[in-house]
């Protein structure tokens, strides 16, 4: 089968390798549609962990192709989303329920074979059946499956307003989930205007271009605050920004992946004078289905952030776009396996 491959930090290769084989309690996928997450960046360059040679790619939908003697959830033929996340059961966070904070943990893409290959093979557990949710769908089952614990891990209040940084994908993604999950209204700073124009389309209340009076603009929006105050940017300057924002009780919910020798500064006082709640949000965990749910009932929509559909041969060129967010209107960029 063709695969892209990272062989060392920095060096991608295409090519033809044997494909693979399951064992008892495995499935093979033929890859219908991988989606390219900046995680598939770091893992380039060499960070989060990554164990080359490597096949990227961990936001995977396709057509089960084969099954191992003991698989009993799906069958060949049956159209499926991967969860990336393979976890031990027997370590301490595996034990406690956070089987996403495994010390032995694996991932599809990450540390074993992924999704920029015509096949891909995993764990009968990691396979979920899709029905007939489009296959180009369900390849955001992963990011939005994220996204879905985010919003577990906030548990926004019924009626509140939020105010989100960043209309990336993920900020798309994060803004449709908080509208389905409570909040009733979604301000957006973003400043690129395709991005504005996508996120107003797909239902935020506002969209604003970052200026030197946003701080005066915002407040005069709401002159006490946002109940939730979020960002999809990963950009420490961004982050250091949003507990002024949050009305007093408010929840700040750091979701972007920011640099791991990242610091910022809060003022412990603020957050104690003005029960202000900070949380974080690490992958998925137990919330592909949730996700799927989310992507069938048609509630979030995908589609408009499809932007690019690249064949294995240009992994390349799809972390390049990945590299400089935007590029060429860069949304989201699918590899389908030719
Ligand atoms: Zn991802
Ligand atoms: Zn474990």
């Amino acid at each position: 089968m063709q695969a892209a491959i990272i062989t060392k930090a920095n060096h991608l290769e295409i090519q033809e390798i044997p494909t693979p084989n399951v064992s008892a309690n495995e499935v093979r996928v033929r890859v219908a549609a991988t989606g390219v997450c900046g995680t598939d960046l770091h893992l380039y360059s060499g960070h989060f962990g990554a164990v080359f040679p490597l096949i990227p790619g961990h936001e995977i939908a396709g057509i089960v192709d084969q099954i191992g003697s003991s698989v009993k959830a799906v069958k060949e033929g049956d159209r499926v989303a991967l969860d990336p996340n393979i976890s031990c059961g027997s370590c301490h966070h595996c034990r406690r329920g956070m089987q996403h904070h495994c010390e032995n943990f694996a991932a599809l893409g990450v540390t074993r074979g992924g999704g920029f290959a015509e096949y891909v093979v995993a764990p009968e557990s990691n396979v979920y059946p899709i029905g007939n949710l489009d296959l180009e769908t369900a390849a955001f089952a992963e990011p939005l499956g994220c996204i879905a614990w985010g919003i577990k891990r906030l548990q926004p209040e019924i009626g509140s307003k939020a105010l989100l940084f960043g209309a990336g994908p993920i900020g798309i993604l994060l803004m449709q989930a908080l509208l389905i999950s409570g909040i009733c209204e979604v301000t957006i700073i973003e400043p690129n205007a395709e991005r504005r124009a996508v996120a107003l389309a797909l239902g935020a209340k506002r969209v604003l271009e970052p200026h030197p009076n946003l701080k005066t603009q915002l407040f005069d929006l709401e002159p006490y605050g946002f109940d939730v105050v979020t960002e999809a940017t990963g950009i420490p300057a961004v982050i250091t920004e949003l507990p002024q924002y949050a009305i007093q009780g408010g929840k700040i919910l750091y979701y972007g992946v920011a640099p791991d020798e990242a610091k910022i500064s809060i003022s412990p006082y603020e957050v104690f004078r003005r029960d202000l709640t900070i949380l974080g949000s690490f992958s998925l965990h137990g919330t592909l289905h949730t996700a799927l749910n989310w992507l069938s009932s048609g509630l979030v929509q995908v589609t408009p952030l499809i932007t690019h559909r690249l064949p294995i041969q240009d992994v390349g060129v799809a972390l390049e776009y990945k590299n400089q967010p935007g590029l060429n209107g860069s949304q989201k960029t699918l590899i389908i396996p030719q």
